[in-house]
């Protein structure tokens, strides 16, 4: 149609939301769907997080916030910035955001102009280019290797530069694939990014979710060059399985944050005031639940690793963070959207395509779900590989 503007024209709807969708429909309909593409903790949000939001909405805590979030909630991620990353933030460098997506979106706004280049390692997450495009820029992709775990190298990076690079992608833990990179890599990527002061953008969502001996390190941590190009993310959604209600946050360099304040502003106003007290109590509570989540999710990493590795005709890396499997599918050859059609009509098994994160020899399956869910949807993944 000709009145819908070419930068939305270019962009195509989440997938991976669009699996989901399709998932909760089916099983709403009572249709038997082992779901592995889901991209939230199936478990509730703690209690004392819901009392929080509940008790402000009966306090009347339901009217515009500050667009950057209640002061109340910027100290507390200040605190947590340091304590947690090591990386000092005034509360007024932190803007409080509709989810760690709105945070992305925010970030790649306040600094791509027209034409200007994004360098996305691939697989990526689903909506970083199209945030790009959206913002009128190019994403320059670059395809990692399973070898290298699924991470870029500085020698990748450096190799994708052009005079119109303006911002690096990374997202560490990573979805899809659960690549972690390590404190040499990240050095060594932001010493690239400093020589032509290419703005980093760090999607740390699944900080908390980081298995055995890896370790999550802030590439703004590393030294203050890099803390002033830097433009770090996070949220609530996947640590305090919060993902319906939509609470993140950027943290930036002054200049930036102040530029990503006024997008905000001028946009949505200001996170959710009630659940940005929910936000609050999260910080301020108890945090055993995020060791909780992490041991449940390593042993079912663990289980699905074992059972993945026994099918002779697929290959995965044994992912470090986040909760999901990315599984190279090649040998099967069938496209990845044919594939996971394939698997869910005639198997019930829900997963997500790897074109969704520009791969297409290879699917995403995630492990936040039940053992039994899990137990029976591998069964029936293997039962598919045998069979082509
Ligand atoms: N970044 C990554 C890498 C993600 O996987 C997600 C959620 N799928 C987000 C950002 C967005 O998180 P939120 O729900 O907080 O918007």
């Amino acid at each position: 149609m000709e009145s819908i503007s070419s930068r939305i024209l270019e962009v195509t709807p989440s997938l991976t939301l669009a699996v989901t969708n399709q998932t909760k429909a089916m099983l709403a309909k009572g249709e038997e769907v082992y779901g592995l593409a889901g991209g939230e903790p199936e478990v509730d949000t703690p209690e004392h997080i819901k009392a929080a939001a509940i008790l402000a909405i009966q306090q009347g805590k339901t009217k515009y916030t500050p667009a950057a979030g209640i002061p109340e909630l910027r100290e507390a991620l200040a605190a947590k910035l340091i304590a947690d990353n090591d990386l000092a933030y005034d509360a007024k460098q932190i803007c409080v955001t509709n989810g760690a997506k709105m945070a992305c979106f925010n970030a790649i706004l306040a600094v791509v102009e027209e034409g200007d280049e994004v360098i996305i390692p691939t697989p990526y997450w689903v909506s970083y280019p199209e945030m790009v495009r959206l913002a009128g820029g190019k994403p320059v992709l670059v395809e990692t290797k399973e070898s290298n775990g699924w991470k870029m190298t500085a020698e990748q990076f450096e190799a994708a530069m052009t005079p119109a690079t303006k911002m690096v992608i990374l997202n560490s833990p990573s979805n899809p694939t659960g690549a972690i990179y390590t404190e040499k890599e990240l050095r060594e990527i932001g010493e690239v990014a400093l020589s032509e002061d290419i703005v980093i953008l760090s999607d740390e969502i699944y900080e908390k979710l980081v298995y055995g001996e890896n370790k999550h390190v802030s590439i703004a941590s590393l030294s203050d060059d890099l803390y002033n190009l830097t433009i770090t993310v996070n949220g609530f959604s996947k640590a305090y399985s919060m993902t319906g209600w939509r609470l993140g946050y950027t943290a930036a360099p002054k200049a930036l944050a102040e530029a990503i304040d006024k997008i905000q502003s001028h946009t949505v106003s200001n996170a959710t005031t009630f659940a940005q007290y929910g936000g609050l109590a999260a910080l301020q509570g108890d945090q055993t639940f995020i060791s909780d989540l992490r041991d449940e999710y390593d042993v079912k990493r663990q289980f699905v690793l074992a059972r993945l590795r026994a099918i002779n005709n697929i290959r995965v890396v044994e992912p470090k963070g986040a909760f999901y499997f990315f599984v190279y599918t090649g040998q099967l050859g069938l496209k990845s959207m044919n594939l996971t059609d394939k698997l869910l009509s005639r198997y019930k098994v829900a997963a997500v395509p790897g074109i969704a994160f520009g791969y297409d020899e290879g699917i995403r399956l995630s492990y936040c779900t039940t053992l039994d869910v899990l137990n029976e949807g591998l069964t029936r993944f293997e039962q598919f590989c045998r069979e082509h």
